[in-house]
């Protein structure tokens, strides 16, 4: 038992092709965490800060499957999800509540979905009451943003640019198009 994240599509596969799949290298900072996410509900943990939009973005693009980024206290939570959807776990939901922990992002698997489905927005509409967080952001595979509330999209925009040069090549791939 959780609370579920879902993406507006619905569709079995993901349209897009992994990086690995392209013969194109991905951080090995990414690699590592990416082999501690191998099933739906697997979760990672890091300090504050950690596991970057960018870093994110780049894992749903290798896997065609959500992720959700959620900091309560000192401590950064990454939580794999499947195509459509990812869970919070009950536990880390109900620290969410008691310690005023964020929903920071969540990534969608395919390329410009960044609208936020129905049960993000209850989600968010949930934390408001809770913890008093009013917005959260979606990022997709090809780097675009939004920031949305319990009614919707409220701006749009792209991954900040800050990439260490390791990660560049691979984000000349989100960025540059083919
Ligand atoms: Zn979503």
């Amino acid at each position: 038992m959780g609370v579920s994240v879902n993406s507006t599509y619905l569709t079995a596969s993901s349209d897009i092709e992994s990086y690995s799949e392209r013969g194109i290298d991905i951080p090995e900072h990414i690699k590592e965490n990416l082999s501690k996410l191998q099933h739906k509900g697997d979760s990672i943990t890091g300090s504050v800060g950690e596991f970057s939009m960018s870093d994110v973005s780049l894992m749903s693009k290798e896997t065609g499957v959500e992720f959700a980024h959620v900091t309560v206290g000192d401590t950064t939570y990454l939580i794999r999800g499947d195509v459509k959807c990812t869970v919070i776990p009950y536990h880390l939901f109900s620290k969410m509540k008691k310690k005023g922990g964020t929903w920071d992002f969540h990534s969608h698997p395919h390329n410009d979905d960044c609208i936020p489905s129905d049960s993000d927005k209850n989600l968010i509409k949930k934390l408001s009451r809770y913890t008093g967080q009013k917005e959260s952001v979606i990022v997709t595979p090809n780097g675009k943003t939004s920031t949305f509330s319990e009614s919707g999209v409220i701006s749009v925009g792209t991954i900040p640019n800050k990439i260490d040069a390791d990660r560049q090549r691979a984000l000349l791939e989100l960025f540059g198009g083919k």
